[in-house]
């Protein structure tokens, strides 16, 4: 006989807790959930239920991989970011709880109106995802140099009904003709190589969207240098960057002479956003 959901549960979880998992049993549910294609309260609630065949054989090669480190949201395809399920694949990084933040404060500063935004490096789509949909009634560019990330940005914008963003292959502004941008928003690569944090689980995720030059500095400085030419008078940037980088960003945009500088910290209490705008005139 197979065994029961509810045995599975614990065999999974006891295999997991043995591995690399820090949530070995959350993970087991969330793995059986995804294979049965139930929701997680589903599955808690029918721990008697026999497992079948086909879900044994679906869900073992699911766990192999959790084992070995994938992250579990390759392992679902799906990762949630403001209240959206996001797809994933390798090809983009797994969107951050942090990077909220920087959604949130892009949403703080940006007049009321119909705007026009850029989010450079899309990837997923998550950030200009979630601008669209508190703002209706922006423009949005999403660029990435990726060719597999923007597919999997227009699967996402698709799979939410999003139809006001226009997404483009580009390295940074290469790309971008427009200049009155009000906002830019990036989530660019800034961690540094030899950070001992890549031997981890994100070494799944693609390391051209996770590692910069420079002590991870080199994207955003490119980013900042550039960003005031492409937006609009008082137009803003915002940036996502390392827990280290606070005082280095707000000076590169304090030397692409930009005002309103703040640093912002997310909920672990770290610098982790800029934003400063250019002057109005
Ligand atoms: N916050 C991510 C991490 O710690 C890095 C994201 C990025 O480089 N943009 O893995």
């Amino acid at each position: 006989m197979n065994p029961s959901i509810g045995q599975w549960l614990i065999q999974a979880r006891d295999s997991l807790a043995s591995g690399c998992s820090e949530s070995p049993a959350l993970d087991a549910e969330v793995i059986l959930a995804c294979a049965l294609r139930k929701s997680r309260a589903w599955v808690l609630a029918h721990r008697s239920d026999e497992m079948e065949e086909d879900v044994l054989g679906r869900i073992a090669p699911m766990l192999a991989r959790r084992m070995q480190g994938v992250p579990i949201a390759y392992i679902t395809g799906f990762r949630e970011f403001w209240s959206m399920p996001i797809k994933v694949t390798p090809d983009v990084l797994i969107p951050r709880p942090e990077t909220e933040l920087l959604v949130e404060s892009a949403l703080d500063v940006l007049p009321k109106g119909p705007v026009s935004l850029l989010d450079l490096g899309t990837g997923s789509g998550a950030i200009a995802l979630a601008l669209a949909r508190e703002r209706p009634d922006a423009t949005l560019l999403a660029v990435d140099r990726s060719k597999a990330a923007l597919k999997i940005a227009q699967a996402n914008a698709k799979a939410q009904g999003i139809e006001t963003i226009r997404f483009l292959e580009s390295d940074w502004f290469a790309a971008i003709h427009s200049h009155d941008f009000d906002l830019v928003v990036a989530n660019p690569p800034y961690v540094d190589g030899d950070d001992s944090a890549l031997d981890g689980e994100v070494r799944y995720e693609p390391r051209e969207a996770l590692v910069a030059a420079d002590e991870g500095l080199a994207e955003i400085r490119r980013i900042v240098a550039e960003s005031p030419r492409f937006l609009g008078s008082g137009g803003w940037l915002v940036v996502e960057h390392g827990c280290s980088h606070g005082r280095q960003v707000s000076g590169l945009f304090a030397e692409a002479g930009m005002d309103d500088i703040a640093v912002l910290q997310d909920l672990a209490g770290l610098d982790r956003v800029t934003r400063g705008r250019i002057g109005i005139g």
